[in-house]
């Protein structure tokens, strides 16, 4: 087991890759510019990275189209690409504690988070799609006569992804395996605070034999190099995980350029609900609590909605203060620390006004302040509220940060009318030890995953995204595929 002092030791020799990557190499933006990232545990700055814009855009679009058209990558056999890509997952696990750190140390990520959930699970997800890849089949539709009609999933084309920085590598994983393994080629823009473990991702999968111009990756700011790739006339899908306004934006750039698709995961309000016949109530406190807190709250599907049935809500309102009070907020380098800061300076500043906004509207019954720690990091303590008044801005808006809103009900009809009263649709818990409550509850429910009994059920197998303005594309299981290939009808007339 690595010490906080290991960690910090290791963390002092990473040498982050700081320039665009395009066609198999690194290379600096056209005009020299940069940009800072930095270190949510303590503001400092950790590098300067290139600030792609159009011009970087163009050359990696440009670069992903020739591969593309090449076909070194697209008419690559089924068998040699899962070989590639299966190298690649080999790759990160190889280098796990590199991509670990740079997550870590760019997005203030617990170290024990990134060890265990963001760097292996990015491995597994690229190799089930690795493995996948050879056994997809396409169809022979029921025509008449002697006809033959197939159809077939050929690759879209070029495929941009944008990408937010609460989970930098692992939403990267979640479209450029699909797409990949589909033979599609990728422009990858990731968030500017969180650009460094894309770029050593990138120059990875070249050394374990992704041909060059498969995958590249140009960091910079959303209104430059996002706009870029969004208006882009050359780009035919856009995969996009962030927030619904911008997700909003990238459906405006479509319409304003070539049509492309446009897969959106957006933000959410996710609302977990907890009957009165769900008796272990110590489990429940932990989940609302790892449901909340986890990442400091920044999770897309984060459950910030709880509504707990009246007669138990004073109990586990207590229960859940207790749980919040024992965490230990740190430096994601501490592996005793089991919340770390939230991403940004500004991140902290809109969490803080949403918390001091929501004072009047509920009872804030922990946390709120910035704990007292000397780093200079943007750290916030758990925050919990209770008697939040349904309809207000913490009830209703992401705050995506570490603030749980709770609210009491009388019956089940109304906690469904609660749960579902919402622009959101990404995610929803129950607890409850009735199956009959539980089958009705999770039907009722208008969201894109029910967890029942648990929270943030997640796994390469099923499909994750969302329902309303929580965007309507499907990360993740054969489903992904979707997104990453166009059917094709080839109709041979009989005679
Ligand atoms: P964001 O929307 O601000 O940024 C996401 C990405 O879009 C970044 O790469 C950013 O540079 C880019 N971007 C920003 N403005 C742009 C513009 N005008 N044009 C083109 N690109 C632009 O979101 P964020 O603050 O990075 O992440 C938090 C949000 O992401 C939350 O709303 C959260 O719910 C959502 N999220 C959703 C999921 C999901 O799967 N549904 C997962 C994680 C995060």
């Amino acid at each position: 087991m690595r010490t906080h002092a290991d960690w910090q030791r290791l963390a002092d020799t990473l040498e982050p890759r700081t320039r665009a990557y395009i066609d198999g190499g690194f290379v600096d933006a056209s005009d020299g510019e940069t940009f800072e990232t930095v270190n949510p545990a303590t503001g400092a700055v950790i590098a300067r990275v290139a600030r792609g814009r159009e011009t970087e855009v163009d050359r990696a679009v440009a670069a992903a189209r020739r591969s593309f058209e090449s076909g070194v990558w697209s008419q690559a056999a089924p068998a040699e690409r899962k070989r590639v890509l299966l190298a690649v997952a080999a790759a990160i696990r190889d280098t796990a504690d590199e991509l670990a750190l740079l997550d870590s140390v760019d997005g203030g990520k617990l170290i024990c988070d990134t060890t265990e959930i963001d760097i292996p699970g990015s491995a597994a997800i690229l190799q089930w799609y690795a493995e996948a890849i050879d056994k997809v089949y396409g169809e022979v539709a029921p025509t008449p006569g002697a006809d033959l009609a197939v159809v077939s999933r050929e690759p879209v084309g070029v495929v941009g992804a944008v990408v937010p920085w609460n989970y930098p590598l692992e939403t990267a994983i979640w479209k450029l395996a699909p797409a990949l393994a589909a033979g599609n080629s990728v422009v990858l823009k990731p968030a500017e605070e969180t650009p460094l473990s894309a770029l050593r991702f990138a120059e990875l999968a070249t050394e374990a034999g992704l041909p060059a111009g498969a995958l590249n990756v140009v960091p910079g700011f959303g209104h430059e190099a996002g706009q870029a790739l969004g208006l882009h006339p050359d780009v035919d899908v856009i995969a996009f995980t962030g927030s619904t306004a911008v997700g909003k934006k990238f459906l405006e750039y479509s319409s304003r350029s070539n049509m492309k698709a446009v897969w959106l995961e957006c933000g959410g309000k996710s609302a977990n609900l907890v009957f009165a016949d769900a008796t272990d109530l110590d489990a429940v406190a932990d989940f609302a609590v790892a449901g909340i807190f986890t990442c400091s709250g920044q999770v897309c599907s984060a459950n910030s909605r709880l509504l707990v049935e009246r007669s138990i809500v004073d109990e586990l309102t207590e229960r859940i203060a207790a749980r919040a009070r024992a965490v230990r907020v740190g430096d994601p380098l501490d592996p005793a620390a089991t919340m770390g800061p939230l991403v940004s300076a500004a991140q902290l500043s809109r969490v803080r006004a949403h918390v001091d906004g929501a004072r009047s509207v509920a009872t804030l019954i922990t946390g709120g302040d910035a704990p007292a720690l000397q780093s200079g990091g943007f750290y916030l303590e758990p925050t919990v509220f209770a008697d939040t008044a349904v309809g207000s801005a913490l009830w209703s808006e992401e705050i995506f940060g570490p603030v749980l809103a709770i609210a009491p009900f009388d019956d089940e009809a109304e906690a469904v009318r609660l749960a579902n009263d919402s622009d959101y649709g990404l995610a929803a818990s129950v607890f409850t030890d009735s199956i009959h409550r539980a089958l009705r509850v999770s039907k009722a429910l208008r969201a894109g995953t029910v967890s029942v009994n648990t929270v943030d059920a997640l796994d390469v197998v099923t499909p994750f995204g969302g329902m309303k303005q929580s965007g309507f594309g499907r990360d993740l299981s054969l489903h992904a595929f979707d997104n990453y290939t166009a059917l094709k009808t080839t109709w041979f007339a009989g005679r």
